[in-house]
């Protein structure tokens, strides 16, 4: 029912945390993937893992920078992936918009400059993802799936964090896919959000550096007893990508743990 099994799926963050993570999830699954990050290269031991399960398992795995800022960038690299991924016998099947930046700083001081760049990446960027992975599939007249990374922070504001830019690109990206939903349906190009609750990441590593004392609040209201981990979100994350997601759309999953904030 959740098998990926000749699909090609791209997954823009894909260097590292959550979105290695998830591709290692997409290769578990039987599909192949294509890892694309502003990074020069992925973590070497996830990366080693992910190769060694593609091996296994006769999938494909690949590896390309990409800026998902970069419209033309975007453009070019979901058309060369759906080329290769025809050449691999696993036709191209959607995407895991997964790239994001964070950046903690009270609204008093928080430089305009900075705000655009958050919203650049995660909103423009995710739509620039999705746009050209849709292109694609709808050129192509085949179905597909889209998953794009939120956040739980686009429904509530967390306790202690200043974060108010991050927190307004994670609710425009869950708006942006129930917008997306209206005009992809009609070419059975499904998309949904996955919004996460507090994973330890290099990203939840970097807040925690600048204040350690927002780990008791996020714990606080941690109902499981624990924040999660990025393999807490490769079921999530195959589940919507795959056909056992036929008539999920548009829809936003939640997985936080029962955060309370
Ligand atoms: P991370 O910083 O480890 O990974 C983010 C990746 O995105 C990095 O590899 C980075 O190089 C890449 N990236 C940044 N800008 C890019 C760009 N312009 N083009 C291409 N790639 C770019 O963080 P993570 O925790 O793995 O976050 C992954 C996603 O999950 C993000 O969208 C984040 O907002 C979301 N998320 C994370 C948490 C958490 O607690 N860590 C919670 C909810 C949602």
């Amino acid at each position: 029912l959740f098998s990926l099994e000749g699909k090609t799926v791209a997954i823009t963050g894909g260097a590292r945390g959550l979105g290695i993570t998830l591709a290692i999830a997409v290769v578990e699954a039987g599909g192949s993937v294509a890892c694309l990050d502003i990074l020069e290269q992925p973590s070497a031991d996830e990366w080693a893992l992910l190769n060694k399960i593609a091996k296994a398992n006769g999938s494909s795995v690949s590896y390309q920078r990409c800026d998902v800022t970069n419209e033309d960038s975007v453009d070019e690299v979901m058309t060369a992936i759906a080329t290769e991924a025809d050449k691999n016998g696993a036709p191209f099947w959607g995407c895991i918009a997964c790239a994001g930046i964070q950046q903690q700083l009270s609204a008093f001081d928080y430089p305009a400059a900075d705000f655009d760049r958050i919203l650049k990446v995660n909103v423009t960027g995710v739509f620039n993802t999705c746009k050209y992975t849709a292109r694609v599939l709808r050129d192509r007249k085949t179905p597909g799936s889209i998953v794009m990374i939120a956040s739980m922070s686009g429904n509530i504001a967390n306790r202690g964090l200043a974060c108010t830019a991050y927190n307004t690109s994670k609710a425009a990206v869950q708006q942006m896919c129930r917008s997306l939903a209206q005009e992809f349906g009609e070419y059975q190009i499904r998309c949904n959000t996955l919004s996460p609750g507090y994973i330890r990441t290099a990203m939840t590593d970097q807040l925690l550096i600048e204040n350690p004392e927002v780990e008791k609040t996020w714990m606080a209201g941690a109902l499981l007893g624990r924040l999660g981990a990025p393999e807490d979100f490769k079921a999530p994350a195959v589940f919507l990508l795959s056909e056992g997601a036929s008539f999920v759309h548009g829809s936003d999953l939640r997985v936080d743990g029962g955060h309370c904030a």
